[in-house]
């Protein structure tokens, strides 16, 4: 085959990848898109991010029906056949990768479909079904993302123990089900299998969930956890793992160091990413990496080689979708010449659990380690009308204000649909946006977004629904 020519070509086809892509391509650059997978769109469109929404949403309905017994309408227990939920889940998935795919044609993008190893820092060998194909490019943007950590003391060739990517077949509802990790994949998916009935016990070596996130957000979550899940082991790592007949043996030591083991049906092992940059031939070029593996940017994305940008998971930091489209945008900015910076841009957070917890910019905790002079302001969902009429009272939203400017520093907040309230929290902090901005922008009602209004308010000590009193009236 002959080499192709391309002024861009993007290796790997994930949020990060095709929407550098066809950014890139609608910006009048001639691109190829190199992907080994069938479908367009990565892990998050196809193992990651809609797959687990899909199936959260699908398994709270069991939860709901079951809530909604003390309003006074009942329903018979839920029939759940597999089979009809994963099809579901995977129509989904179907149609938007061949959204992706559509779309990408219609921008003229060409997709390339194989295994892409760079041979220098300007070629591209691509193993695609009918052999070898080259590919010169004058710039490269590697968007190959990360893989599921799985140490090799948990990898025992038993498809019991799983990783998200097995998890979200949901081939069976395990009657005990082990996941090993309370981040936010772990909780999210263990979420998943306790709406569908399984007994869950959750293994972490830390001694919070969602870790990193604000202790304040994490409460209600915990408290879930707590009602939903069969166990909670903190300060608790898994020493062993072994096949015994159809059972999965785990062996645990908490704090007090006393071995404990257990069967489970299945186990999740959701312990982190790691990136996935093995055989890619990153030898072959000047790219760096760091000592976990990820490649080494700058703030516009470009690697050690001149000719090879990366952005995404690949690229390390927070690994989230988001943040690699973004970083997708400023790498293709960067290369047509014009500034662009991932510095100070505000990369939100949301974690799918029940509660949700969503936050951005600077956490309470952030501020503190800055040294930076500020103020809390706290809106407890209990006095929102709003959440009453969804009977979720178990959320909170927090603002972290600049004590000398008022400037909204970061807004983190907890509860039903906290996921679609962050966003605005984004807009104010981008746009430098005050305390004052919030308290006078008119929230509709009832609605939860209010609940940042009267945050705001609680800074002035004027909220309409709470009362936060005055140093003089207290
Ligand atoms: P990826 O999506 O990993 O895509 C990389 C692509 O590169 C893949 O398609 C791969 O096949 C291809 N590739 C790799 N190597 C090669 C090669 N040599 N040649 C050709 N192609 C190659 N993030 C969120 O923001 N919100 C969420 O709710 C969320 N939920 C998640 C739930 C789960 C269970 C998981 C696992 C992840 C979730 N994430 C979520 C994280 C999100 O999926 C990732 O951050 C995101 O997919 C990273 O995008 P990316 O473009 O960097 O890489």
């Amino acid at each position: 085959m002959d080499p192709i020519h391309t002024e861009i070509m993007v290796l790997g086809a994930g949020p990060g990848g095709y929407a550098a892509a066809f950014y890139a391509a609608d910006l009048g650059k001639k691109v190829i898109l190199v992907e080994q997978d069938k479908k367009l769109g990565g892990v998050c469109l196809n193992r990651g991010c809609i797959p687990s929404k899909a199936l959260i949403y699908g398994t709270r309905m069991i939860i709901e029906a079951r809530e909604s017994a003390h309003r006074g309408i009942t329903f018979a227990p839920p029939q759940i056949e597999l089979e009809k939920l994963r099809a579901w889940k995977n129509s989904i998935v179907e149609k938007l990768s061949g959204g992706v795919a559509f779309l990408a044609k219609k921008r003229g993008v060409q997709v390339l479909a194989g295994r892409g190893y760079f041979e220098s820092s300007q070629t591209l060998r691509v193993e695609t079904s009918q052999g070898q194909q080259l590919v010169h490019f004058q710039k490269a943007i590697v968007a190959v993302g990360s893989n599921a950590a799985l140490p090799k003391a948990f990898d025992l060739g038993n498809p019991r123990v799983m990783t998200s990517t097995e998890a979200l077949e949901v081939e069976e509802v395990p009657v005990d089900l082990l996941v090993i990790g309370g981040g936010y994949i772990g909780m999210e998916l263990g979420t998943v299998y306790a709406n569908l009935g399984s007994n869950v016990v959750l293994v972490e070596a830390m001694d919070s969930l969602l870790s990193g996130a604000d202790p304040d957000l994490v409460r209600p979550v915990f408290k879930y956890a707590q009602a939903a899940f069969r166990g909670l082991r903190f300060n608790t790592r898994v020493t062993s793992m072994a096949t015994k007949g159809k059972k999965i043996l785990v062996a645990t030591e908490g704090l007090d160091k006393s071995p404990k083991e257990d069967l489970f049906d299945r186990v999740l092992v959701s312990v982190g990413r790691v990136p996935r940059c093995r055989d890619l031939g990153l030898e072959n070029t000047k790219v760096e990496q760091d000592e976990r593996g990820f490649i080494k940017v700058n703030e516009k994305q470009e690697t050690n080689d001149p000719a090879i940008l990366a952005i995404g998971d690949i690229a390390g930091g927070v690994l989230l979708a988001h943040k690699a489209t973004k970083e997708g945008r400023i790498a293709v900015e960067t290369i047509v010449g014009e500034p662009s910076t991932s510095a100070g841009v505000i990369i939100p957070a949301v974690v799918f659990t029940d509660p949700e917890v969503a936050w951005c910019g600077l956490t309470e905790a952030d501020a503190k380690a800055k040294g930076i002079a500020h103020q809390v302001a706290k809106f407890p969902w209990s006095a929102s009308g709003r959440a009453l009429t969804f009977d979720r009272i178990d959320g909170l939203t927090k603002l972290i204000i600049d004590s000398e400017t008022e400037r909204i520093l970061g807004v983190g907040i907890v509860g039903h649909g906290a996921g679609e309230l962050i966003s605005e929290g984004v807009v104010v902090i981008e746009m430098g946006g005050t305390v004052r901005d919030l308290a006078e922008c008119v929230h509709p009602h009832p609605t939860l977004s209010e609940t940042i209004m009267e945050a705001a308010e609680v800074f002035y000590h004027h909220a309409t629904h709470s009362f936060s009193p005055r140093k003089d009236q207290e």
